[in-house]
């Protein structure tokens, strides 16, 4: 039976639309590593009888509770002396920690305010986790047969002491178990047609399991081994992965992790080759993705938004003829944009993006979602058209992907 653990993130602004608790998904990555299950995760906003309940819940079914944030200057920073009261615990000044704190501010010539205080309160005999990219630390406590860790809310101060300081407190749990996951990136397939082609192979295994996922933007396919260690579940986790890869060929585009632009970027580089890109409905995506990726400027050489006929035409040099005859939204000005930038930015290869991404519909009645790409190298020019379902935002995104995806078939 595998360890259980309950991650609270503790923190209002983890409640609004725009702030995702990206730290339990971390923090679930790490403890499957060591063979500790996740089975519950709560978010919590800065409220002390909603924490306290959480505290109290967590206590009762988990045997390792890890709070993140809340260990703020700020009256509103309450993890620690709610964790205190739920304890039974006293909050203790370490002047040793003051200090440090204090030494940190006068290190940048300012004085400590006095609510920093509080960032040295530490419970009774928690072991203290020594935090080395910020001033509050956390607290590990065993109480009874639970472990209780307590971090600080933001990233870069959790990671490296879960990492440092956490983790080897915890290996004691791991039991010779370890979970480990990897993720198969697809395109070009539909959820259906995945499963359809890839289940008679997954199927004939427990261990690694395998789950079929479509993210708004891509399709993936998540395996997770659970072995006595690291080497064993990579063992697992080949054998299948590499079964599943040979059935799907180029369909998959990444086993470790890339985004399909950094795949794409490596392929590029690997054949020297340069791209420049001229995109209309897009607006500026694919350009975007291309350079997301660090050293893109080793092949990437330029990027053109060419949103209307002129300057399609005087950037590029699409015949206007061409568009007013056939509509932007063509086979031929796709190809046209290609040429025209390839030539523009006399790189080895133009990629180009026209077409309707809604939503209002075309005055010529080509339907929403109707997308050609074109391609131009120095031996042909060719294009794509694809027919795509969905709101503009993902019209834009699948657009920007499909043109992504045939320039890496294209380097393979
Ligand atoms: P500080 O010492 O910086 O005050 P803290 O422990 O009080 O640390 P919080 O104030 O709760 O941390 O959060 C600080 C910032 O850290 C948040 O604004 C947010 O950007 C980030 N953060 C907090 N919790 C999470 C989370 N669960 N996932 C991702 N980011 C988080």
């Amino acid at each position: 039976m595998a360890i259980k653990a309950e991650i609270i993130a503790i923190g209002s602004e983890l409640l609004t639309p725009s702030n995702i608790d990206t730290n339990s998904l971390w923090l679930t990555e790490q403890l499957n590593r060591i063979g500790i299950e996740v089975q519950i995760k709560t978010i919590v906003g800065d409220d002390e009888a909603l924490i306290e309940q959480s505290i109290r819940k967590a206590l009762e079914r988990s045997q390792v509770i890890i709070s993140t944030g809340g260990l703020g200057p700020t009256e509103d920073d309450l993890t620690r002396m709610v964790f205190a009261k739920v304890l039974g615990r006293p909050l203790i000044l370490d002047t040793q920690i003051l200090e440090h704190i204090r030494a940190k501010f006068e290190a940048r010539g300012l004085s400590m305010p006095e609510n920093n205080q509080r960032q040295a309160l530490i419970i009774k005999d928690a072991k203290i986790l020594a935090n080395s990219k910020g001033t509050a630390p956390g607290m590990y406590i065993t109480e009874a047969e639970k472990r209780i860790i307590i971090l600080p809310g933001p990233p870069r101060e959790m990671k490296p002491m879960f990492e440092q300081e956490v983790l080897p407190l915890l290996k004691d749990l791991s039991q010779g178990m370890c979970v480990k996951r990897r993720v198969l990136k697809v395109t070009g397939l539909t959820e259906s047609g995945l499963d359809e082609s890839i289940a008679p192979i997954y199927s004939k295994y427990t261990n690694p399991s395998t789950t079929i996922l479509f993210t708004n933007r891509e399709l993936q396919i998540h395996l997770t081994a659970k072995a006595a260690n690291e080497s064993e579940a990579d063992e697992l986790l080949d054998e299948l992965s590499k079964k599943l890869e040979a059935r799907l060929g180029l369909y998959v585009f990444s086993s470790q992790g890339e985004t399909l632009e950094e795949v794409t970027g490596k392929l590029l580089k690997l054949k020297n080759l340069t791209l420049a890109t001229a995109e209309s409905c897009t607006g500026g995506l694919l350009a975007e993705r291309i350079t997301s990726v660090a050293g893109s400027s080793a092949y990437f050489l330029q990027g053109v938004v060419s949103y209307s006929n002129h300057s399609k035409l005087t950037l590029l040099g699409v015949p206007l003829e061409l568009i007013e005859s056939l509509g932007a939204a063509s086979a031929e000005v796709a190809e046209a944009m290609a040429t025209g930038i390839r030539r523009l930015a006399n790189s080895d290869i133009g990629i180009s993006i026209t077409g309707i991404a809604g939503p209002e519909s075309d005055p010529s009645g080509k339907p929403i979602g109707l997308v050609y790409i074109g391609l131009a190298t120095a031996s042909e020019v060719s294009h794509k058209e694809l027919r795509l379902q969905g709101e503009r935002e993902q019209i834009r995104w699948h657009s920007s992907t499909a043109a992504l995806d045939w320039l890496r078939r294209k380097l393979c």
